[in-house]
């Protein structure tokens, strides 16, 4: 099989390493990728989200499927001039894509299903955000309606600070904004591949979005994540396939949108139950690194029966029973301001300690060989291990042998967890 994977992330560098792994693969190229992918793949210059140039590489390339990592390929319509192509791609089409690009979309189809998640109102002026905010009381929820790569959701108690950011939102050129509840418990990650009809789950995961310890701090595109999720409910996963993922794959496919690619729920674990906290239409960065490192499927071979439509005829994915956990590493500055172009050095003694690889992000190649930073999350660390301790602690040793000036990470990445600190509420404790 030979595979171009769209994208430059440390989610793709997950996704190349997996690709590459899988026996079925003989070829995989990268647009653009990155100086970690390319230890592992053929990386060409180019915009992932130009539909006809994508169309173009893939036909030249001669390729059996193109699996799209970022969000803005596919809100570009990259799936659609692929599929115009007769070319199998793993990623919704820009019509099924809504599910992310538009919050007020993804509610009303949760809405029209009946999936679980917090009321919310869609508003176009100042005057309804003050209404709404004034409806649900604080803690505020305003979320900007578009792509805002993980960045344009304010949660605060703070009523100014919300009113603020909703009229920046509803500034904009045609700009909506939903205000809604405030879910309190405990956020799940589930990645639902979909192949239009069918659901397949992976392993859930949990991330980490504020930028400091003890969740202290603006939210960032996401700082660590770990999987498994020991202390979650029994039967979650089977929950959340049966009361959201597959209602609303059936809705999209109903409504003649159907869905290729992953769902990716993001939930709240509330005193009633799992809440739907957001959607978005492709795999999720950081826990894909943590997810992908567990899977024991070969990758390739489950991506293109989605593209497929033959998911229904996969045995089960296998799994790692070894805990996962990674950990980000930031620039200076970010999520504000990061600072790029400092030098990055130390990976190969922290991929050197036990159960670790180390994913690029934001990292480029300078033309005397020099590595450095080119973006806010510069690099994500990967440890396996018997058991979350395990796992933190090898993440952590490893992630203190890299050097770059003024960077930051997050030290409790999995730290309740492992302590068993996490609580849904409402759940009972056993004695
Ligand atoms: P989103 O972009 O919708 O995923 O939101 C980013 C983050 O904001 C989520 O991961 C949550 O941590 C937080 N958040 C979003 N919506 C809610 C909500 N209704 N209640 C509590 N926290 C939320």
């Amino acid at each position: 099989m030979k595979v171009l994977l769209l994208g430059s992330g440390a989610r793709e560098h997950a996704l190349a390493r997996s690709l590459v792994a899988d026996p079925d693969v003989e070829e995989l190229t990268a647009l653009p990728g990155n100086p970690g992918i390319a230890a592992v793949a053929r990386c060409l210059s180019g915009d992932p989200s130009v539909p006809a140039d994508v169309v173009h590489l893939a036909q030249e390339l001669a390729v059996d499927l193109v699996v799209v990592g970022p969000e803005a390929p596919l809100v570009a319509g990259v799936a659609d001039a692929l599929a115009a192509a007769g070319i199998a791609c793993f990623g919704p089409t820009a019509a099924a894509a809504r599910l992310e690009g538009s919050k007020a979309f993804a509610k009303e189809v949760m809405a029209a299903v009946g999936v679980p998640t917090a009321a919310a109102h869609v508003c176009t002026t100042l005057e309804e955000a003050a209404a709404a905010l004034d409806a649900t009381g604080a803690p505020y929820v305003v979320k900007e309606d578009g792509l805002a790569a993980g960045k344009g959701v304010v949660v605060t108690s703070d009523r100014d600070a919300a009113l603020e950011h909703a009229s920046a939102c509803v500034g904009r050129e045609g700009g909506r904004v939903v205000v809604e509840d405030y879910l309190d418990g405990p956020e799940v990650s589930l990645f639902c591949i979909a192949d239009g009809r069918t659901v397949v789950p992976l392993a859930p995961a949990q991330d980490f979005k504020r930028v400091g310890d003890g969740d202290a701090g603006p939210n960032t595109g996401g700082m660590g994540a770990y999987t498994p999720l020991l202390w979650a409910p029994e039967g979650l996963v089977d929950e959340v396939v049966r009361t959201v993922a597959q209602p609303t794959i059936d809705e999209m496919a109903r409504r003649g949108t159907p869905f290729t690619g992953v769902l990716y729920v993001g939930l709240a674990l509330c005193a009633d139950g799992p809440r739907v906290v957001e959607f978005n239409a492709r795999f999720g960065d950081p826990e894909t690194q943590s997810v992908l490192a567990r899977l024991e499927t070969p990758l390739a071979g489950v991506l293109l029966a989605a593209a497929q439509g033959r998911l229904a005829e996969l045995p089960p994915l296998r799994w790692s029973p070894q805990a996962s956990v990674t950990v980000v590493l930031a620039a200076d500055g970010y999520p504000a301001a990061p600072r790029t172009g400092d030098p990055v050095t130390g990976l190969e003694e922290a991929a050197s300690v036990g159960g670790v690889h180390v994913l690029h992000a934001g990292t480029r190649l300078r033309e005397d060989g020099t590595l450095v930073s080119s973006g806010g999350r510069v690099l994500s660390v990967v440890a396996l291990g018997e058991d979350l301790a395990q796992a933190r602690a090898r993440a952590y040793a490893a992630v203190h042998r890299i050097h770059l000036d003024g960077s930051h990470f997050r030290g409790d990445i999995a730290r309740a967890a492992e302590q068993g600190d996490v609580t849904v509420p409402g759940a009972t404790t056993p004695d």
